[in-house]
């Protein structure tokens, strides 16, 4: 049984000890004991000189949806079906969908629309995307001298090598993920199929 306050003396302990470690960690530095001082892969406080000096970006870090060129082809992947419109919480996404000289609709976006402002940056759009076409992009240097309320759809177009090289993790799951499917279907496909029962039936009643 734990005694009263455990928990609360437990989370002091690892900020006492965290803080202690600043000064062990600024002692090394100083002692050009420490690897990367200052840089990544150091602990305890201390400076980057941003913009000359940056920290990179964890891949999940998430700033505003991009929308996927296929890089090979130059196609969207984007089909406007309209699912990530449904599941944005804030209601930013607006898509208008193709129509050909036909009057049919495409299964493409004549316009795609993100009002960035109100964009809450949940992710929700690219996780409910069935066909992978709007990710979260990492970049989050956004300041430009006139605000921009609506992205556009030439403003959130970028390539899948683009995505690929800014999210190797998750381009390297997805592969496997998309290998080992491939692999399950030619199994099932090589597997033999069940003999057929012959007319008239196998099951005589006793
Ligand atoms: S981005 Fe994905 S979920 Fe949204 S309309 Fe296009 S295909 Fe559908
Ligand atoms: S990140 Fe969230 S708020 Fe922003 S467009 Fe996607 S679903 Fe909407």
């Amino acid at each position: 049984m734990k005694f009263l306050g455990y928990h609360v003396a437990k989370g002091m302990l690892v900020t006492i000890s965290r803080f202690a470690n600043t000064y062990v960690q600024g002692v090394r530095r100083t002692l050009r004991m420490a690897p990367g001082s200052g840089g990544p892969g150091s602990q305890g406080i201390f400076t980057v000189q941003y913009p000359e000096q940056r920290l990179p970006v964890p891949e999940r870090f998430r700033v505003l949806p991009v929308l996927i060129r296929e890089e090979a082809t130059g196609k969207i992947r984007c089909t406007a079906c309209g699912i990530c419109t449904k599941v944005c919480p804030t209601q930013c996404i607006w898509i208008v969908q193709a129509k050909g000289e036909d009057g049919k609709t495409k299964n493409a976006p004549e316009s795609f629309c993100i009002e960035p402002n109100v964009c809450m940056n949940c992710g929700l759009c690219a996780e409910y995307c069935p066909f992978n076409a709007i990710k979260m992009d990492v970049k989050f240097e956004l300041a430009e001298y006139r605000r921009q309320e609506v992205l556009r759809l030439e403003d959130l177009l970028v390539s899948s090598e683009y995505y690929d090289r800014t999210h190797p993790q998750a381009t390297a799951e997805a592969a496997a993920a998309a290998a080992a499917k491939a692999a399950a279907k030619a199994a099932a496909a090589a597997a033999p199929t069940p003999a057929t029962p012959a007319p008239g039936g196998t099951h005589a009643a006793g």
